[in-house]
C-alpha cells in the first residue's frame, strides 16, 4: 500500500522535477570530500541556490555509516535554511541504496533544491552507480609523494568530468600542483566521460577556498557545453530508460524467487546442480519454463 502511494507521490511530482543539475562526488575516506561539499555548498547558497546533499553508502548498514554518520560533519551546511542533508539510507544493499537516492533526488527536485550533490565513497560499484544517476561526476584526490597515478584506478578516471585535488593549502599546495599537473596528462589520453568534453584536472583548498568557485565555474561550463550539444540531454534520457529497466529486473527476480508455487522446482533444481546432476543452463531452463506457465495475477 505504501509502495503504491510512493509511486502516485512520485508521478505526480515528475512534472515539476529534473530541473537540478545533479553532481556526483568521489574520492577515498579522508579525501576531503565532505569539508569540500560544505564549502561548495555555502558558497552556492551565497549565490542564491539551493543545495542538497545525498549520500550513496552501501556500507552504512554494516558500518554505520562511514559517510555522514558523524554528526559534526557539514554542521554549517546543515544549518543553512537553504540546504537539505540526508545521511545515506540504511538499507543494505546497493540496489535499495540507490532506489532511495533516485526518488530523493526526483523529492529534492521538486521541493525547489537546484543544486544536487550526492557523495559517494571510493570503493568499487558504488560509483558506477551513482554516475550512472548524476550529470556530473566529480573525483577527489589527495595528491601523495612519488607517483601520482600509481593505484588509481584507471576506471573510476574514466568516469569523472573533472578530478579535482584537494588540501591544496600549506606545504601540500606544490604537490597538489604536481599532480594536477600529472593527471591533466593523463586525462588528455583518456576518452572523455562525457561526449564533447574534455575531463579537467584542477586543484582547491577548502581550508583557504581557493578552487571552489572554479569548481561551480567547472560544472557550470559543462552544462552549458553538453545541453548545447545534446549529450545532456540524452545521458538523461538513457539513465531514465536504464533505470526503469534495473527496476524491472529487480521485480522480476522477486517475483520469481519469491513465489510460492515456484519453491518446490527451485529447491528441486538447486538440489540438482549443486550435486552435479543437472547442468545450471538446463537448470534454469526448466525453471523458467515453469515460471512461464504460472498463471500470474497479482
Ligand atoms: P571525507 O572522508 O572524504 O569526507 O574527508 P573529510 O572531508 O572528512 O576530510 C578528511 C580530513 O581532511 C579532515 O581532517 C579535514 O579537516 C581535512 N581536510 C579536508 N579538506 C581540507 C583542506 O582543504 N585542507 C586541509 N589542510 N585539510 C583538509
Amino acid at each position: 500500500m505504501h509502495q503504491e502511494q510512493a509511486r502516485e507521490l512520485l508521478e505526480r511530482l515528475i512534472p515539476h522535477s529534473g530541473k537540478s543539475i545533479r553532481v556526483g562526488v568521489t574520492g577515498v575516506p579522508g579525501a576531503g570530500k565532505s569539508t569540500l561539499i560544505e564549502a561548495l555548498g555555502l558558497h552556492l547558497i551565497e549565490a542564491g541556490h539551493r543545495v542538497a546533499v545525498l549520500a550513496v553508502d552501501p556500507s552504512s548498514s554494516i558500518t554505520k555509516g562511514s559517510i555522514l554518520g558523524d554528526k559534526t560533519r557539514m554542521e554549517r551546511l546543515a544549518r543553512n535554511a537553504n540546504s537539505f542533508i540526508r545521511p545515506s539510507p540504511s538499507a543494505g544493499t546497493l540496489g535499495g541504496v540507490s532506489r532511495k537516492t533516485r526518488e530523493t533526488i526526483l523529492v529534492c527536485e521538486a521541493a525547489g533544491f537546484d543544486v544536487i550533490l550526492i557523495e559517494t565513497i571510493g570503493v568499487g560499484q558504488s560509483e558506477i552507480t551513482v554516475r550512472s544517476m548524476v550529470d556530473f561526476f566529480l573525483l577527489l584526490q589527495i595528491a601523495g609523494g612519488g607517483d601520482e597515478l600509481q593505484g588509481i584506478k584507471k576506471g573510476v578516471m574514466e568516469l569523472a568530468d573533472a578530478v579535482v585535488i584537494t588540501k591544496a593549502d600549506g606545504d601540500n599546495k606544490v604537490r597538489a600542483i604536481a599532480a594536477k599537473k600529472e593527471y591533466g596528462m593523463a586525462l588528455h589520453y583518456m576518452s572523455p566521460a562525457t561526449e564533447g568534453w574534455q575531463t579537467r584536472a584542477a586543484i582547491c583548498s577548502a581550508l583557504t577556498g581557493e578552487g571552489i568557485p572554479e569548481i561551480w565555474d567547472t560544472i557550470s561550463a559543462f552544462r552549458k557545453t553538453v545541453e548545447k550539444n545534446g549529450s545532456f540531454q540524452r545521458r538523461r534520457q538513457q539513465q531514465a530508460k536504464e533505470w526503469m529497466r534495473a527496476l524491472i529486473v529487480e521485480e522480476l527476480e522477486r517475483f520469481f524467487f519469491l513465489h510460492p508455487e515456484m519453491q518446490p522446482l527451485l529447491k528441486e533444481m538447486e538440489a540438482a546442480v549443486e550435486q552435479g546432476k543437472m547442468p545450471a543452463a538446463g537448470a534454469a531452463h526448466k525453471l523458467l519454463e515453469g515460471f512461464k506457465a504460472l498463471k500470474i495475477e497479482d
